[in-house]
């Protein structure tokens, strides 16, 4: 892992997020305040401008910076935990470790944070339907050695994990507000998450 593989993922995220710009502000404005789309394009604008600064710096420092950066420059519910989830990910960096075991031990303290940090857990139609699965099943593959098929399982359990928010209520975030009314739309938090968790497996998959 190094600096210039994480500005790629970023700018491959930020490819994947704008082909689905209109879908996910549609279902911010169905069960929230329509922002969730300008929220993550202006953080990752933002993450895409610190490329110069910060490509040759260590892994740990860069994740830090960009948490930070997240920090300070988006707003809604999501600036402050995605901003949580990159700073949890900073400390567990280890270069001693190859990549999929980092990968795994960073995800893992990181969906730790954003869960403390927001109150949170599974079942509650946020995004953390999508990154708990995921960080879970990251971690139970530490051992497998074929990154595709990894890629494949992963891009697989969040895109259930999206799907599982649309019929149940929320109890945390706006969404939360309207009760059952939340219910048979996908939260915008997990279908953005999502599609930032495929854009990077698919960096794994020989298309
Ligand atoms: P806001 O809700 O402040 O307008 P955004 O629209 O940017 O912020 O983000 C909304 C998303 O944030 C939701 O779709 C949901 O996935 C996520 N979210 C809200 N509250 C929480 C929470 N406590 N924990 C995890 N994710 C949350
Ligand atoms: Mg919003």
């Amino acid at each position: 892992m190094n600096g210039v593989q994480i500005f790629n993922s970023i700018i491959n995220i930020q490819n994947i997020i704008e082909q689905h710009k209109d879908e996910i502000e549609k279902l911010d404005q169905e069960i929230g305040d329509g922002d969730h789309i300008f929220n993550i394009l202006r953080g990752l604008e933002e993450l895409v401008k610190l490329k110069n600064e910060l490509f040759d710096k260590s892994v740990d420092h860069i994740f830090k910076q960009l948490g930070m950066k997240i920090m300070t420059t988006v707003g809604g519910s999501s600036g402050a935990l995605f901003a949580t989830l990159l700073i949890g990910m900073s400390k567990k960096y280890n270069s001693e470790l190859n990549d999929l075991d980092n990968l795994s031990n960073m995800f893992l303290e990181g969906v730790e944070s954003m869960k403390k940090r927001g109150k949170a857990d599974i079942g509650e139609k946020t995004m953390l339907d999508v990154l708990i699965p995921v960080s879970d099943t990251l971690f139970q593959l530490k051992n497998e050695t074929n990154n595709e098929k990894i890629a494949e399982t992963i891009i697989t359990v969040a895109v259930d994990g999206m799907k599982s928010t649309k019929d149940i209520i929320a109890t945390k975030g706006r969404a939360s507000f309207l009760g059952e009314r939340a219910k048979g739309h996908i939260d915008p938090g997990a279908r953005s998450s999502q599609l930032a968790i495929e854009a990077i497996c698919n960096q794994f998959i020989d298309k």
